[in-house]
C-alpha cells in the first residue's frame, strides 16, 4: 500500500518541484514503484520529467472534476521502470472554480487514489504555491506534508499559516494527516543565514527534520530545462546525492514506522537488515548541522 506524500509549502519557489520530481526519481532508482501526481498549474514537474504538450493525454485537472479515473490519466515508465506520473496543464487552475459548489470538493483526490494506492510504494504529490482547494484536496489524501523549506530569510514566516491548515484538514477530513517532514533546501554553507534558518527549524521542528539536507547546486536548477531528474541529468552532483540520501532517509523512516506497528515486519527486518539501496554505495552530501533522529516524532499539536 503507497504512502501518499504531499509536497507543499504556500510560499513559493522555495524547492517544492524540485523535490517532487528528485526524490520520485530517487525512490524508483531504489526499485520503489513510484507515482509523481503533479497538483500545480505551472505543470512544472511535467515538464521537468520531459514531458512535451504534445505527449499529455489525460491530467490532474481531468481527474479532480470526475472526465477520467486516476488510473487513465497515469503515464508510465517516465525516465525508470518505476516511475509513473500523473501530468499538469495550466487549465487544472480551473478546478478551483469549478468545484467550488461541489460538496465532495475536499475529498475528491483521496477517492481517485483508493483505486490505485496498491500498486505502489510511494505517491508524491507537488502541490502549487497557495493554499487553495488543490492543495486542500492533496492534504486531504494524503498520509504525510512533505514541507520543503528554503535557507533564506523569511523561510519560516507563513508555516504557521500552513500548520494551520493541516490542523484544520486533521480535524475536519483527514485526522491521520502527519507532517513527515521539513527538507531544508537550497542551504549554502558559507551563508551565516543559511546556518541560522537550519537550526530555527531543527529547533522548531525537531526529529522532524531531514539529516540531509539539499545544497544549492547549479546541477539541480539545470536539470528541468532538459526535461531530466538529477539523477539522470547528472548522477554524481551533490543535488542528486543530496536527494538520494533524502531517499534512503525516508525509507529508513518509513521501515522503523511499519516496524513499529506490525511485530512480524520486525522479525523480517531482523532476518534482512539491508532492504534499502538507495544510494547506498555513495557517500553522503555535505550536511552540516546534522541532528540524530533520536525521539520519535511528536504529533502536529504538540510538536509545532
Ligand atoms: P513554485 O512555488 O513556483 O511551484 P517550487 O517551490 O516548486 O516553486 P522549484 O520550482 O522547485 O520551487 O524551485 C524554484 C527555483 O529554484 C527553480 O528555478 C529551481 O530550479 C531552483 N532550485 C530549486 N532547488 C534548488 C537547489 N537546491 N539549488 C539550486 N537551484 C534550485
Ligand atoms: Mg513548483
Amino acid at each position: 500500500m503507497a504512502r501518499i506524500l504531499a509536497i507543499a509549502n504556500q510560499k513559493g519557489g522555495v524547492g517544492k518541484t524540485t523535490t517532487a520530481v528528485n526524490l520520485a526519481a530517487s525512490l524508483a532508482v531504489a526499485e520503489q514503484r513510484t507515482l509523481l501526481i503533479d497538483a500545480d498549474p505551472q505543470g512544472n514537474a511535467t515538464s521537468g520529467c520531459g514531458l512535451a504538450r504534445a505527449d499529455i493525454g489525460q491530467t490532474t485537472y481531468d481527474v479532480l472534476i470526475g472526465e477520467c479515473t486516476l488510473a487513465d490519466a497515469i503515464v508510465r515508465h517516465v525516465h525508470f521502470r518505476h516511475l509513473d506520473l500523473v501530468p499538469a496543464t495550466p487549465d487544472l487552475a480551473g478546478a478551483e472554480l469549478e468545484l467550488v459548489d461541489d460538496p465532495d470538493r475536499g475529498t475528491r483526490m483521496r477517492h481517485a487514489l483508493a483505486p490505485i494506492r496498491d500498486r505502489y510504494d510511494y505517491i508524491l504529490i507537488d502541490c502549487p504555491p497557495s493554499l487553495g482547494l488543490i492543495t486542500l484536496n492533496m492534504l486531504v489524501a494524503a498520509d504525510a506534508l512533505l514541507i520543503p523549506l528554503q535557507c533564506e530569510y523569511y523561510a519560516l514566516e507563513g508555516l504557521s499559516q500552513l500548520l494551520s491548515t493541516v490542523q484544520r484538514v486533521q480535524d475536519v477530513l483527514n485526522p491521520s494527516l502527519d507532517v513527515d517532514g521539513v527538507l531544508l533546501t537550497m542551504y549554502d554553507a558559507r551563508l551565516n543565514l543559511s546556518r541560522q534558518v537550519a537550526s530555527d527549524a531543527r529547533e522548531h521542528f525537531g526529529a522532524r527534520v531531514f539529516p540531509t539536507v539539499i545544497p544549492r547546486n547549479i546541477r539541480l536548477a539545470e536539470a528541468p530545462s532538459f526535461g531530466k531528474p538529477i539523477v539522470v541529468y547528472d548522477v554524481a552532483s551533490v543535488g542528486a546525492q543530496a536527494y538520494m540520501a533524502v531517499a534512503r532517509e525516508l525509507l529508513e523512516r518509513d521501515q522503523q514506522r511499519s516496524q513499529q506497528h506490525d511485530p512480524h515486519a520486525q522479525q523480517h527486518a531482523n532476518q534482512s537488515p539491508s532492504s534499502t539501496h538507495v544510494g547506498r554505495a555513495t557517500p553522503e552530501p555535505r550536511s552540516p548541522a546534522q541532528t540524530p533522529e533520536t525521539s520519535p516524532r511528536a504529533s502536529l499539536s504538540n510538536g509545532a
